[in-house]
């Protein structure tokens, strides 16, 4: 379905992405977390054919898609910032779009325009950033685009609507199998969605995997120093906080049932870490944190 083989990409001399692969076979949700920064825009804008790789080749639904309309009409790419023309209406904007969309599916946008109230005769220029962000999932989804990339598609949405969102979108994923690749900064926002997860950090794609797997990894610990340092002897300590006698510590490992009898024997407290505190600490490169 899509496929990145060492591909590189850059801003006259800043490399942004050495040699990445990616690749999803089948319809999928994936998620792209990476910090501010990290190259999730420079990706996806490379996916959606918008830029030319400098090197490696990219393959969407088997054709390159770079300068390939054929190829763009099985990709619905969603900026951040969507370049709207601001004097359109939301209606006439709708409308424009469709043109552009072969599998377009009324029943999902009228779905989500009665969940947005998104005023049809506004123009683009008075609408909130909400507004703009709503009138963005409305296009990205009623595409039923073979390939959906949406980047940053809950940036000022509220948490009421946002949950009705995630709603819409399964049940509209679920009738229509398709690869939607959403972006983030902010896992905790979008993962209840998100069956893949693909980390890019220093140039590369750290890791790709279910994110079942992830949910499960990061500990913390809470005791007594000098028991929790002998517990985690040779272990991968991704955060440590002295607190007197005390110490509580993020470690990179898998919350088991072990892990639990482990901590009750020792009287330590033993917690599951936040899912974006544990990817902020994996793509944390300054020691600090191990001090
Ligand atoms: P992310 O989406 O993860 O926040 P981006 O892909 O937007 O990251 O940006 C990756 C890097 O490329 C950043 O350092 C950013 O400043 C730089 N960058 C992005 N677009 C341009 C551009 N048009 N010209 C020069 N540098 C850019």
């Amino acid at each position: 379905m899509i496929e990145l083989r060492d591909v590189s990409y850059g801003y006259k001399s800043d490399l942004v992405l050495d040699k990445i692969n990616f690749e999803e076979e089948d319809p999928i949700i994936t998620c792209l977390w990476g910090r501010n920064g990290a190259g999730k825009t420079t990706l996806m804008k490379l996916l959606a054919g918008l830029n030319q790789p400098q090197s490696g080749d990219i393959s969407v639904m088997g054709m390159a898609p770079y300068n390939n309309q054929e190829a763009r009409r099985n990709i619905c790419f969603i900026q951040e910032n969507q370049p709207f023309n601001p004097d359109w209406k939301v209606r006439d904007t709708i409308e424009i779009a469709k043109g552009f969309h072969p599998n377009w599916r009324k029943e999902t946008e009228e779905q989500l325009l009665k969940l947005f109230k998104l005023p049809l005769n506004k123009k683009i220029k008075a609408l909130s950033k909400g507004m703009k962000t709503s009138l963005q999932l409305v296009i990205g989804l009623a595409s039923h685009a073979q390939v959906t990339i949406l980047d940053e598609p809950t940036n000022g949405l509220d948490a009421v609507v946002r949950k009705q969102l995630f709603k819409v979108m399964l049940e509209s994923y679920e009738n229509h199998p398709r690869h939607i690749l959403l972006s983030t900064h902010h896992i905790n926002e979008i993962q209840p969605l998100c069956e893949s997860i693909a980390v890019i950090h220093n140039h590369k794609i750290l890791f790709h995997q279910s994110i079942d797997d992830l949910r499960s990894r990061g500990i913390l610990l809470t005791g007594d120093q000098k028991v929790i340092n002998e517990l985690t002897e040779n272990m991968n300590i991704l955060e440590k906080e002295n607190l007197g006698h005390m110490c509580r510590v993020m470690i990179d490992d898998l919350y088991t049932e072990e892990w639990k009898r482990t901590s009750n024997k020792y009287n330590v407290t033993i917690e599951k870490a936040d899912l974006q505190d544990y990817l902020i600490n994996i793509t944390n490169d300054t020691e600090e944190v191990l001090a």
